[in-house]
Parts: C-alpha cells; sequence; structure tokens
C-alpha cells in the first residue's frame, strides 16, 4: 500500500504514521518526495484493509501496489535510484561502462587489461575470480587470489570493481576487496544468495537468469532490498530463446520495461547476451538507445589465450572503437559517459 501524505504533512508527521503501520505489524517505509511525503506498509492484505489509514486527515490517498515487487517498483518510488560503486555512480546521468576480463588469469592480464580500458573510459573494473562454468573441467577461476588481483588492479588505476559471488561462504572474501557483488545469471534465484548479499550494504550488480522473467527478476531486486540493501543494478545479459546463431539472445525489451516498472539502475551486458565479439558495439549503441544506464563488457588483450569466454572479449583496439562508437548513441539519449 502507498499512503500519499497532504502537501502540509511533516516528517513528524509522518513518524507519527509510520509508528502505526508498524504497531499493525506491516513493514513501514519513508519516502520523501519534492513535494510531499509518501509512506510504503508493506505486508498482509487483509491487515492493510484493516488500518484505516485514509481516515487520517493528512493522508491524501491510500492505493494499492498492484506489482508483486513493492520496494523496487516505480510506483514506490518515482524518481531513478542512484547506485554508488566507490565514487562512480551509476544510474544518474552518466551512462557507465564496466570493463575487464571474463576471468582474472594473472596479474599481468589483468594489470594490462585494466590499464586498457581505463584509458579508453571505462569506470569500473569487472573480472571473474570464481566462475560458474558449465563443465566442471573448464578454469573454476583464481578464488581468493584473483579478488587480491582486482583489489590491487584497483589500487593501480583508481577503478571500483565488481565481481561474482557465487555461494554465501565467499560473501565475506568478496566483500573484503571488491566494491560490487556480482550475482551471475545462473544464481538470480539463489535466495539464501541474495539475503546474504542483502545483508551487507554493498552494491550489488544482478544479472537476469538465463530462462528468468522480467517478473522473476525484479522479485530477485526485492530479496536483496527487502533484506536491508537498496544498492541493486539490474543487468540484462541475454536470455535462452529457440535461436542459436548467437549465445543468448539479448532481451532489449526487458530492459526498456524494467525501466519503466522500476527504479533500480539497469545494466546490459551485450557480451554474455550475444556472445559474438563483432556483435557487442552494435548491442552496446542499442542499450545506449533503448535507456540503459551503462553495460558491462568482456576484453582481453589477447582473446586466443582467455582462459573463458576468448570469443567474446573485446580485443584492446576493439574496446577503443566501441567507445567512439558509442559515444554519439549515448549523447543523443541525453547521457554523458
Ligand atoms: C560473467 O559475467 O562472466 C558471467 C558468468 O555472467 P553470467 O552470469 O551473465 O553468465
Ligand atoms: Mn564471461
Amino acid at each position: 500500500m502507498i499512503i500519499v501524505l497532504k502537501p502540509q504533512a511533516t516528517e513528524q508527521d509522518a513518524n507519527v504514521l509510520l509508528n502505526q503501520i508498524e504497531q499493525c505489524g506491516l513493514k513501514p517505509i519513508y519516502m520523501p518526495g519534492v513535494e510531499r511525503i509518501v509512506l510504503g506498509a508493506l505486508g498482509d492484505e487483509r491487515v492493510l484493509q484493516q488500518c484505516h489509514f485514509e481516515a487520517n486527515p493528512l493522508v491524501e490517498e491510500v492505493k494499492p501496489i498492484l506489482t508483486k515487487y513493492k520496494r523496487v517498483s516505480r510506483d514506490v518510488q518515482p524518481h531513478d535510484s542512484v547506485v554508488h560503486i566507490g565514487n562512480v555512480p551509476v544510474g544518474g546521468q552518466h551512462f557507465v561502462v564496466m570493463a575487464g576480463p571474463c576471468s582474472v588469469e594473472s596479474e599481468s592480464q589483468l594489470l594490462s587489461v585494466a590499464e586498457r580500458v581505463k584509458t579508453h573510459g571505462a569506470r569500473v573494473l569487472r573480472g571473474g575470480a570464481f566462475k560458474p562454468r558449465t563443465s566442471p573441467y573448464d578454469f573454476q577461476g583464481m578464488g581468493v587470489e584473483g579478488l587480491k588481483l582486482l583489489k590491487q588492479a584497483s589500487d593501480l588505476t583508481g577503478m571500483p570493481t565488481v565481481s561474482e559471488v557465487m555461494e554465501i561462504s565467499q560473501v565475506d572474501a568478496v566483500c573484503e576487496y571488491i566494491d560490487c557483488l556480482q550475482i551471475g545469471a545462473r544464481n538470480m534465484q539463489n535466495y539464501g544468495l541474495l539475503k546474504a548479499v542483502g545483508e551487507t550494504g554493498k552494491p550489488v550488480l544482478l544479472k537476469r537468469g538465463l530462462s528468468a522473467t522480467i517478473e522473476e527478476c525484479l522479485l530477485a531486486a526485492e530479496y536483496i532490498v527487502d533484506a536491508g540493501n537498496p544498492n541493486v543494478i539490474l543487468c540484462e545479459r541475454g536470455i535462452r530463446t529457440y535461436e542459436t546463431a548467437t549465445r543468448n539472445t539479448l532481451d532489449l525489451n526487458a530492459v526498456a520495461l524494467m525501466k519503466q516498472r522500476s527504479h533500480l539502475p539497469v545494466l546490459v551486458d551485450p557480451s554474455h547476451g550475444t556472445g559474438v565479439r563483432e556483435l557487442v558495439t552494435p548491442l552496446s549503441r542499442a542499450a545506449a538507445a533503448v535507456g540503459a544506464d551503462g553495460i558491462i563488457v568482456e576484453s582481453h588483450l589477447n582473446p586466443s589465450e582467455a582462459l573463458s569466454d576468448g570469443h567474446q572479449a573485446l580485443t584492446g583496439d576493439m574496446f577503443a572503437q566501441l567507445m567512439q562508437e558509442l559515444t554519439p548513441f549515448v549523447q543523443a539519449a541525453g547521457r554523458k559517459l
């Protein structure tokens, strides 16, 4: 339920109502707006109906939140959320480019690509240390050593980092070295993990599951926010369809729809979305045009030697070209790089 207060209602008035909401056994949310205060009351619909908040003279309107997800809904917060990864704002005026290798492989591999993408305008460094590989015989990542290398690269370049956490037992280590926790597509509905990252308060990049609906993705985000962490960034990374010419089908519908339905920032991952390095730049331009808040792309200075996802990695030159070709699309979308 959303409770819109009259313009003259003060923060003190709101506090009285928030207490009443809590006493009814509901979860209160306080959302100060520019013109008026809006409150949220989350919980059992039957209890909500018995509380009669509309009878309060300071209440202008009481309306139900019609979606299953509540806290991430635009109904609850009409303005865009901005999530800070280190000193980089995601979701504001800037279109953020995150880049780096699929996997951290060695100090020289990571540092060289980090310097390169930074030079061409990447703001956040990506790199997997714990890797969710389809085959158990493939490279599984460097683990904590990889996290330490990411920290080193971050200290050297000034770029904050994003890296995947696959299990609850890895959360503390990833939090120690990394600025933004990535929940991979395969773990989007791992509710224990979602709650665990929700309790950290760190920014979370939540990737849409391979076969997850948009509503399921927003409900996964709701788990993290409900656990106390509002710093969630959604990421469309392609879904499974009947098409086999590309690794996945990048669902740009989802980007436009999630931007409408939710106040959270939305990124696009054209690397996993297509699985084809030549398609990364065109789909990055499309991401900017459709209203995404940024992209996350894979880059490797020697893709033929990459230990994972080499076929979709941009070389240093291709990354430079991407940034050049992206610029007019970002500007046309009213954003800055
Ligand atoms: C990745 O970012 O390297 C990754 C494994 O992504 P996804 O979870 O989207 O497959
Ligand atoms: Mn990858």
